[in-house]
């Protein structure tokens, strides 16, 4: 029988905890953590993934502040914004919602942010620090995986880890952390040959793609553990549905373990999204 992993169980205890925390910071410090996102445009997805974070917020006890920019907004713009919230005291994380409108540069964005308030651990002086191991604000869906993992299997080390994306916000860094976890780590893309046969080696499976429905059940080896970060729409029947990058329903015979989408990854993101901005904040107060 494959275990499925309950991503919003998990997500809802991080945050029960996060509150706890974020409680006992109040009344110590005097000082409500505060995260500031920052949307551009109108992308309907992006509006969606805005308001879970700021209802997560609040429900973590963390003051939210939502600065909505319209899609015209200019580079210098946005540059001022940021460089406003990286000087306000108040403000102990900040979030730019990806991705922004095309004339806007995400990596000088990404840069703008000072890395200590850079809640999604973008920042290049972040990733260096995630690479060579050192104390970090690790990037949120990474982190989330990684938490599902170790919840779901006593120990990762000597594991193989396939991990099917090398974007900068999720395959490179999920595939750093499993390193650190002591993994043996394949990390595949869209030149790679021999795609199926490398999967089928894996003992836990992460596929962060954006090809819905991609990995199928011949991929794969009996007992794997699998992660799916997919997040894809597809019409079904006339209607829209969210879909994994893994045939959910397909591979059940083979896996130990599987994140559902929509349930798995998502919540995880928005929860580890709450424990960062506490970890700022935190490292900002100097506790
Ligand atoms: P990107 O488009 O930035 O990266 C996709 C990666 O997949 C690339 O490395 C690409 O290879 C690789 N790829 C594409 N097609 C294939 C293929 N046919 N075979 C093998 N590899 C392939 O996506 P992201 O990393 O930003 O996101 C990946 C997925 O995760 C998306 O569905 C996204 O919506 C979802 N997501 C979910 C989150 C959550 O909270 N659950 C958070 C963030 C993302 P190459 O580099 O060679 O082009």
């Amino acid at each position: 029988m494959t275990v499925m992993i309950d991503g919003k169980t998990l997500a809802d205890e991080i945050v029960q905890h996060v509150a706890q925390d974020v409680s006992a910071f109040k009344l110590k410090h005097k000082v409500t953590p505060a995260l500031a996102v920052v949307l551009v445009g109108e992308d309907p997805a992006s509006g969606v993934y805005v308001r879970n974070k700021i209802k997560r917020t609040e429900q973590s006890g963390l003051q939210s502040i939502a600065h909505y920019l319209p899609e015209n907004t200019t580079q210098s713009e946005l540059d001022e914004l940021i460089d406003q919230l990286n000087r306000d005291e108040s403000v102990h994380g900040i979030l730019v919602q990806l991705p922004l409108p095309a004339h806007l540069s995400e990596p000088r964005v990404i840069e703008a942010i000072t890395p200590v308030k850079d809640v999604d651990g973008f920042h290049p002086e972040n990733v260096g620090k995630l690479v060579t191991g050192q104390p970090v604000l690790v990037p949120c869906t990474p982190l989330g995986c990684i938490i599902m993992l170790k919840r779901q299997m006593d120990d990762l080390s000597g594991k193989h880890a396939v991990v099917i994306g090398r974007s900068n916000i999720v395959g490179k860094p999920i595939a750093n952390l499993l390193l650190q976890a002591d993994c043996t780590v394949t990390l595949v893309h869209s030149r790679t040959q021999n795609i199926e046969e490398i999967c089928r080696s894996a003992d836990i499976l992460v596929a962060a793609v954006g090809q819905p429905l991609m990995v199928k059940e011949h991929w794969l080896k009996p007992g794997v553990v699998v992660i799916d970060v997919g997040i894809n729409q597809i019409s079904l029947d006339g209607k829209r549905k969210l879909v994994g990058d893994v045939d959910f329903n397909g591979v059940l015979s083979k896996t130990a373990a599987i994140t559902p989408v929509p349930g798995g990854v998502g919540p995880m993101t928005i929860a580890c999204l709450m424990q960062n901005t506490l970890t700022a904040a935190q490292h900002q107060l100097g506790c």
